[in-house]
């Protein structure tokens, strides 16, 4: 049957990526190979958790695995897996007409210097074929569709034709690459080997590769020889003798293959954790993450009792691109039922603020078939989860232990903390002591909260702080002057989350949160201090209304400051209103609902100095 093959551009950005990928010089085209038994293996956890649900789904191919074929009769090696395979849309879509968010970022990075190993991080690791084949053809069956061919020397087109060739993949895909002439190298067998080692060892299908074997049989005659072996004495006439023979034999060279399983397959949570090296821990979040960097912290635990689960934590050394971006619900965590893995954006699992940490986790107890629906409503998993949450906050204490580390952490995650003292209620208290701030007496380090209450001064009986759009904007503002002057410590909250975290934190050890730029900010002081206040307060009651009536709406009230030493005036925002700086965010964001605005944002209270008149 005839059958006819259709060409698709490639989506604009993608074909920039190709040529990016085809024309740049790289040293390390290796992790091609990475990426596409990644990509393999993420196909076969698709397939695994679809017949979970519905065994009839592995019929056309009963069997998971990821085969490796090199073929130096025609210079190409070929990746197969028994996959989910794609359909003719998935082939269009996924490979060249939707691009993804990472294809522009990707290169962005790259002309930043990143390096291409990163590529799978980006979701765009297919392309990366491109770093060593000039052709690459795909060949894949999907249970819902016929098979499909997919081919692309790149050049700003793919073409995608039904096959007709008559070889039947029963379900899966089967990538081919066409190596480029200074390439050939991946047909090796031992480079090929130490390259699935190095980045795919800890893949979970058996990974096996297509290897040749050549003997040389010697094909012989004489069948007394064992005998004449066995005979003491005459030894050089033997010697001799069977050089006559070796003359006689003759030499038949035996091609044959077989496959070879490269990877272990062993989870590497089921062994021992004082068994592990450092580098089998950074090898295994590497496959798990794509990520090119090792891991900054790791913690491999497992619950016992009732409950029965075994886990793999890890904190990456940064933040991903995307950690923020809402169009993407980021969930790193794992999840495999007794081996099996089930899913891998289990949104039960672990709450949102602490989506950047990466892992797995492994259940004794969870039914193999659950699914998504009946997930949300399993007490298992809330056990599960609850315990994961105080492993990984355990995790970022022992992070602290190391000043270094937890700078580099902080930058990266401080962020995440902090909507956890947001959402996490049960948690806060104990997320609050990982927090850090510049204040007014840290200097050029941050300081905890821990750390403030002990420098509080005598007297002192909250915490204060000052919200703000950078350090350099609150440092000299009027409204620390006062508390300066009595020598009390002020933090620096100029993260713009900072205002939500604070404004659910309320209080630390006990000590309560005070903003310095709020109404009623009150401190001690002594009877003549409060009766000079009382005093200028007669004193200028007059100006302050005529302060306001000049000013209209546009103030709620004018009053004498007793917060300012330095400066003329302030404005100052209500007790429970926003404060300034909240209102500036407020407004950056789309978040606003005007209803909301008009009442949050509270009207200002202008303080006046008469210190200074
Ligand atoms: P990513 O794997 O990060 O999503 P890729 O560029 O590597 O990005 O792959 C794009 C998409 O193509 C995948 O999301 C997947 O849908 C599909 N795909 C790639 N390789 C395979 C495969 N071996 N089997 C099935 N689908 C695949």
């Amino acid at each position: 049957m005839a059958t006819e093959s259709e060409t698709f551009a490639f989506q604009a950005e993608i074909n920039q990526l190709l040529s990016l990928i085809i024309n740049t010089f790289y040293s390390n085209k290796e992790i091609f190979l990475r990426e596409l038994i990644s990509n393999s293996s993420d196909a076969l956890d698709k397939i695994r958790f679809e017949s979970l649900t519905d065994k009839s789904k592995l019929d056309a191919q009963p069997e998971l695995f990821i085969h490796i074929v090199p073929d130096k009769a025609t210079n190409t090696l070929s990746i197969i897996d028994s996959g989910i395979g794609m359909t003719k849309s998935d082939l269009v879509n996924n490979l060249g007409t939707i691009a993804r968010s990472g294809t522009k970022e990707f290169m962005e990075a790259l002309a930043a210097g990143a390096d291409v190993s990163m590529i799978g991080q980006f979701g765009v690791g297919f392309y990366s074929a491109y770093l060593v084949a000039e052709r690459v053809v795909v060949t894949t069956k999907h249970n819902d569709d016929e098979q499909y061919v997919w081919e692309s020397q790149a050049g700003g087109s793919f073409t995608v034709t039904r096959d007709i060739s008559g070889e039947n993949l029963g379900r899966g895909t089967k990538i081919t690459l066409f190596l480029k002439d200074d390439q050939l190298d991946y047909l090796e067998e031992r480079r090929l080997k130490d390259l699935i080692k190095k980045h795919s060892e800890f893949i979970s299908y058996p990974i096996s590769l297509w290897t040749e074997k050549t003997t040389e049989k010697e094909i012989s005659d004489d069948e007394d020889e064992e005998d004449k072996k066995d005979e003491e004495g005459k030894v050089e006439d033997i010697d001799e003798e069977k050089e006559e023979k070796e003359k006689k034999k003759k030499k038949i060279k035996e091609v044959s293959h077989e496959w070879q399983l490269v990877n272990k397959q062993k989870p590497i949570w089921m062994r021992k954790p004082e068994e592990i090296t450092k580098e089998e821990y950074a090898a295994f979040y590497k496959s798990l993450t794509n990520d090119w960097e090792e891991h900054l912290a790791v913690k491999h635990f497992s619950v016992e009792g009732q409950l029965e689960f075994k886990a793999v934590i890890f904190v990456p050394k940064r933040a991903p691109f995307d950690l923020f971006d809402t169009r993407k619900k980021l969930n790193n965590i794992k999840l495999y039922v007794r081996r099996v893995f089930i899913m891998d954006n289990c949104e039960e699992l672990i709450p949102e603020y602490l989506s950047f940490v990466k892992g797995i986790v492994d259940s004794e107890d969870l039914p193999l078939n659950i699914s998504r629906e009946t997930l949300q409503q399993n007490k298992i998993l809330k056990v599960i989860r609850k315990n994961l949450v105080k492993k990984c906050i355990d995790l970022f204490f022992e992070i602290a232990e190391n000043k270094e580390d937890y700078n580099k952490f902080y930058e990266a995650f401080s962020k995440n903390l902090k909507l956890g003292i947001h959402e996490d209620s049960q948690n806060r208290t104990k997320i609050a002591e990982l927090l850090r701030f510049h204040s007014t007496k840290s200097g050029d380090e941050l300081t905890s909260l821990k750390d403030y209450v002990t420098r509080m001064k005598e007297g002192q009986n909250d915490i204060y702080y000052i919200t703000g759009e950078s350090k350099k904007a609150v440092e000299n503002s009027p409204f620390l002057e006062k508390l300066k002057k009595k020598g009390y410590e002020v933090l620096y909250m100029v993260d713009a989350i900072d205002e939500y975290a604070v404004g659910q934190l309320k209080e630390f050890e006990g000590k309560k949160l005070i903003s310095a730029t709020k109404e009623g900010l009150k401190l001690d002081e002594t009877e003549d201090e409060k009766k000079k206040k009382e005093d200028l307060k007669q004193k200028f009651e007059g100006l302050c209304k005529v302060i306001k009536d000049v000013l209209g709406d546009k103030v709620e009230k004018v009053v004498v400051s007793d917060r300012v030493v330095d400066s003329p005036c302030c404005l100052v925002t209500g007790e429970y209103g926003w404060t300034a700086n909240m209102e500036r965010i407020m407004k950056a964001q789309a978040l606003r609902d005007s209803s909301m605005s008009g009442y949050m944002s509270s009207k200002k209270t202008m303080e006046i100095n008469p210190r200074i008149l």
